[in-house]
């Protein structure tokens, strides 16, 4: 019997490949696509900064380099009760022990969402938004409007900090191009205080930024319906766009929902702090498809896909060998993003002691870049990694 079988290749599924690999179990990966994909560098790709292919990293590759097997072929159908996983060749995986469903994450369905695009979303959206935005400058004039939206039912599945990041450097690239003064840019979200799990002082921080760049805010009413020129709001309103970016919230993956693991209300899967499932012995939810627990302002990011990764690769790990030991990612929770702005960055850091957001000129875009680099070389093997990074 196979070891250990992980579900998606993302920022968890890899880590988790990698991790186990150091352990010496045998792995095999199944990703519906045959890269793994860098989304917080993909911000970039928008403004021509980088192209798609220089934010993914091949997974043969990654397979390759660390020894695990690779399947690229769409998960179809998972049934937890059986251990029994079938892709949509039809091929069936189930002769393995163990397994890690790290799936990601479905985008909450909104009324004309298809007149939207998302940095979010699949990667590429990220390439339609890029020429989308070439064709306004080309023009020379324009109304851009980008923000992202709730889930009441789970807040750790709203993704807030990339639409920041899109419009700064949007503004950005406008100025750089000369037709700034052309372009209204208008950032838009249902909230009152959209970005609050950033904490206060962040958000006082994030209004200056606003007024500095002359971005209007438009907040605190329900989005009704994205149209083909803007957006519709409960109150009324109409924000008028040539070019919407938004952020669906996320929700439980599909392929979740019908797997019977147990699920929280938003559709995520419930594990305890080790990320084991109860009732499903020897099978793990990692990344954004765990239901994340913790306190209110705590958000489904990267770093700590990848901790709940390591801790499964080791919690697997002990298993097989019978020590009485288990890593939680509890401990780990906090907020952490260089939010870049295309010229600079603000340092953002939240945990239960508070947030901070520490402005960065110049040096923080290239901070981020080279993050970029590091991301893509460690996860490759080609350089060390940077403990707790
Ligand atoms: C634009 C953007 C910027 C971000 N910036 C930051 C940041 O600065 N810092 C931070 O910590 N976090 C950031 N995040 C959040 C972070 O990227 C996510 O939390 C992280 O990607 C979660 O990892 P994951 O592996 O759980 O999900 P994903 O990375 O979404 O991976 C899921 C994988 O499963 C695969 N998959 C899906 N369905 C199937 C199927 N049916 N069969 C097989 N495979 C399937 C997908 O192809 C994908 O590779 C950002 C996210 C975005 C979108």
């Amino acid at each position: 019997m196979k070891r250990v079988l992980v579900l998606g290749g993302g920022f968890a599924g890899v880590e988790a490949a990698i991790y186990l690999r150091k352990k010496k179990l045998d792995v095999t990966l199944v990703s519906d696509r045959d890269y793994f994909y860098i989304y917080p560098t993909s911000i970039w790709i928008p403004t021509g900064e980088v192209t798609k292919e220089d934010v993914s990293v091949p997974l043969a590759k990654l397979a390759k380099n660390h020894g695990f097997e690779l399947i690229v072929d769409p998960v179809a159908e998972l049934l937890a009760s059986e251990k029994k996983v079938t892709l949509s060749s039809g091929r069936v995986l189930d002769d393995y022990r163990y397994i890690v469903v790290a799936l990601g994450q479905d985008k909450m369905k909104h009324k004309g969402m298809e007149n939207t695009l998302s940095i979010c979303g699949k990667p590429e959206e990220a390439t339609a938004l890029y020429e989308k935005l070439d064709a306004l400058v080309l023009k020379g004039e324009g109304k851009i409007a980008m923000g992202f939206g709730g889930n009441p039912k789970d807040t750790s599945a709203v993704r807030g900090g990339p639409a920041f990041e899109v419009l700064f450097n949007v503004d950005t690239y406008l100025k750089k191009k000369g037709v700034r003064k052309n372009f209204e840019l208008t950032f838009f979200a249902p909230m009152h205080k959209p970005g609050m799990k950033m904490g206060e002082k962040a958000l006082v921080m994030m209004d200056k930024m606003f007024g500095m760049m002359n971005i209007h805010k438009q907040v605190g009413s329900k989005i009704t319906n994205f149209v083909e020129d803007g957006i519709e709001f409960e109150d009324g309103t109409k924000v008028e766009s040539d070019l919407t970016m938004f952020i669906s919230a996320g929700t439980g993956h599909s392929i979740i929902a019908d797997s019977g693991l147990p699920l929280s209300d938003a559709g995520f899967v419930v594990t305890n702090e080790y990320n084991e499932i109860e009732g499903f012995e020897g099978i793990y939810a990692i990344g954004d498809s765990a239901s994340l627990m913790g306190p209110e302002w705590r958000a489904k990011q990267g770093h700590v896909a990848e901790v709940m990764a390591k801790n499964v690769a080791v919690n697997i790990f002990n298993d097989i060998e019978n020590i009485d030991a288990k890593e939680s990612y509890e401990e780990h929770l906090n907020i952490l993003c260089v939010m870049d702005t295309g010229n600079g960055a603000a340092f953002v850091y939240r945990s239960e002691k508070g947030g901070k957001m520490i402005p960065m000129p110049i040096v923080g875009h290239w901070m981020k870049k080279g993050w970029g680099w590091y991301c893509r070389h460690s996860k490759l093997g080609n350089i060390p990694r940077i403990p707790g990074m």
